[in-house]
């Protein structure tokens, strides 16, 4: 992969608050861009296709990925998530620094091909404080809610193989958290 950007594995479980965090790094800082990942998942309320997610079908998701179109691609309760590998070129040969708002499983693939990836792990206080934040978000029903409680249990265990763990207790200070490890990522490589 050319790249003139930096490529951030941004990986935290179902819940956590990562997206809301990740709405105020995109805010504070011009250099930062998410990747638009494709799913199989249906769009929740209010979830726009091509902002949020892809939202594409089973057969086009495979047809893609046969074609080796994804960075990394995974499957996580029941649907599937990849990383479209074009778009995230093009964003890093523009120089934007570019987040992969990933599972763990993806995440791992994604170490492999990239040993040097900067990989933040975002973390709940709580697994107490977590299921109350998935309950609170009033998305899923009570079957999904348990299954993704059972994965972040999963998730977090592999969260040690991540070169930073953020604690995400109020969002402002995780973001600033973030933001400077970002700092010291970019000066590092300068
Ligand atoms: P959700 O359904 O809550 O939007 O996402 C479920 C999980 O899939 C989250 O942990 C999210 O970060 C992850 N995810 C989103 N896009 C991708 C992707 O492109 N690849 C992988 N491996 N996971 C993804």
């Amino acid at each position: 992969m050319s790249k003139k950007g930096n490529l951030v594995l941004y990986t935290g479980c179902s819940g956590v608050g990562k997206g809301t965090i990740m709405k105020q790094l995109l805010k504070r800082d011009p250099f930062i861009r998410l990747s638009v990942s494709n799913t199989t998942r249906e769009p929740r309320e209010g979830e726009v296709d091509g902002v949020h997610y892809n939202f594409i079908s089973r057969e086009d998701f495979i047809a893609l990925a046969d074609a080796d179109g994804y960075i990394e691609h995974a499957e996580y309760c029941d649907n599937l998530y990849g990383t479209p590998k074009k778009q995230v070129e093009e964003m890093l040969a523009d120089g934007f620094d570019v987040f992969l708002e990933i599972e763990v499983q993806g995440g791992l693939q994604v170490m492999e091909q990239f040993p040097d990836v900067l990989s933040i792990f975002i973390l709940p206080p709580s697994m107490e404080e977590l299921e109350k934040r998935l309950r609170g978000r009033g998305t899923e029903g009570e079957e999904v809610i348990q299954k993704r409680l059972r994965e972040a249990e999963k998730e977090l265990a592999v969260s040690p193989q991540y070169r930073y763990r953020v604690v995400n207790d109020t969002v402002e200070r995780a973001a600033n958290e973030v933001l400077a490890i970002l700092e010291q990522h970019r000066s590092s490589c300068r």
